[in-house]
């Protein structure tokens, strides 16, 4: 038998229909590869028991014929996300050993279909961060190096441990969110799919709060067929999100192979950025040229509120943050450091239990919240993101179907070269630039292997929808992957 870890979700899905293999027998193989992964650090907790249970019961179910549309696939699951019974931390100290009573709608979503939990997933600390290094838990690495090097390279973030554990074929998908690009700017630096839907498509019922309105869930997966896969699991109207549209979940994995004829695909000049590397201006032109042979007509658009989307969203995700991250106060969660009084209980617990980097988001979105400077910055940011908002609407309202840019303006980096001490944040924060537009404008977009860099390591491409039309990016998003091919790292671990 080939190796289990090493197929897709579909091939998997197929073997175990026709009965090649049980989910007990997948869901082994991927916790033995976990163990032997434990160097990448992309699991902060394993759970093989319940993986084991999970698998039997569903193999019970599979045997008399009603096994979902995921039966016996074993995900990891970003720690983000609430799971019953199960140790949820947002990878923040402040969160101690919490065990929520509860599950979150969209995992529910996944066992509901049959899926395997194999373990919760690394990630920066309240997903802040772009390459899982402000992790209570320690970063995460890489499973690609550069050829002939043995340094250790961040896997991207927030969602570095998803990224990291699909991509060294730990868990057959896994679950991630994306705030300013937390799913797609890991996806991209490891040769993985990731797809951020529309704002609105996937409860966010059950996961931590970063920045509400900008917050979003998706999976992230080793091909596009994968991805639409899992998203048609997770997405889906919940009572319990107010933001959560109510409207059908199309069958994601149909658009897979359409044809994409004429399709209107924007290139937006703006991203043609002053000192992009020659690499990532090559990437952009091939997956341009990839698309334009499916059929895809390729038209030049602008976007011109761009450059202003990254000094906005550090100040709308801050001043959300400041507000969500206000619950943390050592009474009802997680760590208590005592004081004299409740104030001091407060500040002891916040400055114990906060790592550096979530300290420096509540300090930013409290001052622009504050009283004397709320005009200045927070609403001018929302103003900011509006006009932003009516650039995409602009274009589409010209008949664009979708807009294809970098995902990244580099490959993956260094443990420790962005960060530490003396590292100027803005450094870490640019790493956004492509991605963060797509979240203040609520869209689609979808980050797909698309080439490789002189060092060997992988680069993606990202495409921005229409609201609601995640099926044009799965479309598009195959083409893409199928003139690329696909990137395995070579295993060292
Ligand atoms: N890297 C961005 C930040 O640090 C985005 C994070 C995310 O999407 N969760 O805020």
């Amino acid at each position: 038998m080939t190796d289990l870890t090493s197929l897709t979700l579909a091939e998997a899905r197929k073997g175990l229909a026709d009965k090649t293999f049980t989910s007990l027998e997948l869901t082994d193989a991927h916790l033995s590869a976990i163990e032997k992964a434990r160097v990448l650090n992309a699991f902060v907790m394993e759970t093989p028991d319940r993986a084991r249970d999970m698998a039997k019961a569903v193999d019970e179910k599979i045997a008399k014929g009603e096994g979902g549309p995921l039966a016996g696939i074993p995900l990891g699951i970003k720690d983000l996300f609430a799971t019953k019974g199960v140790r949820t931390t947002a990878c923040s100290k402040i969160l101690g050993n919490f065990v929520p009573t509860y599950e979150s709608t969209i995992t529910s979503q996944l066992w509901r279909d049959g899926a395997v939990m194999l373990g919760k997933l690394n990630n920066d600390e309240f997903a802040m961060g772009s390459a899982n290094e402000t992790s209570c838990f320690g970063p995460v690495a890489n499973p690609w190096r550069r050829d002939g090097s043995n340094t250790t390279l961040v896997p991207g973030g927030s969602s570095g441990g998803s990224a990291s554990a699909v991509a060294a074929l730990l868990c057959m998908g896994a679950t991630a969110t994306d705030t300013g690009g937390s799913i797609r700017q890991p996806a991209a630096f490891t040769a993985t799919v990731g797809i951020k839907p529309t704002y609105g498509r996937c409860s966010r019922w059950g996961i931590v709060a970063f920045a509400s309105s900008l917050d979003q869930a998706g999976p992230i997966a080793r091909s596009v067929r994968d991805s639409a896969m899992l998203l048609r699991s997770m997405a889906g109207h919940d009572p319990k999100d107010t933001t959560s549209v109510d409207i059908p979940v199309p069958d994601y994995e149909a658009a897979i192979g359409k044809s994409v004829k004429g399709k209107r695909i924007g290139i937006p000049k703006e991203y043609r950025l002053d000192g992009m590397p020659a690499e990532i201006e090559k990437l952009w032109s091939e997956g341009a040229a990839w698309l334009k042979a499916a059929g895809a007509e390729l038209v030049e658009v602008s976007l011109p509120h761009t450059k202003y989307a990254l000094p906005a969203y550090y100040i709308v995700a801050p001043a959300e943050a400041s507000s969500n991250l206000a619950r943390y106060d050592g009474v009802r969660y997680g760590l208590r450091e005592q004081g004299k009084n409740i104030h001091e209980l407060y500040e002891n617990t916040r400055a114990e239990g906060f790592g550096a980097e979530v300290r420096r988001r509540v300090m930013i979105g409290t001052y622009v919240l504050s009283a004397g400077y709320y005009d200045a910055y927070y609403l001018r940011a929302q103003k900011v993101r509006t006009l932003i908002k009516k650039d995409f609407e602009d274009c589409f309202a010209k008949g664009v179907d979708a807009i294809l840019t970098p995902a990244t303006p580099s490959a993956a980096f260094g443990i420790g070269e962005k960060s530490g001490e003396d590292a100027d944040p803005v450094e870490m924060y640019l790493n956004d630039i492509f991605t963060v537009t797509v979240n203040m404008a609520g869209l689609p977009g979808i980050a797909v292997p698309a080439g490789k860099d002189a060092q060997g390591l992988p680069l993606g491409l990202q495409l921005i929808g229409r609201p609601f039309d995640e099926e044009t990016l799965f479309s598009l998003g195959e083409v893409i992957e199928q003139a690329a091919g696909r990137f395995t790292p070579a295993r060292w671990w």
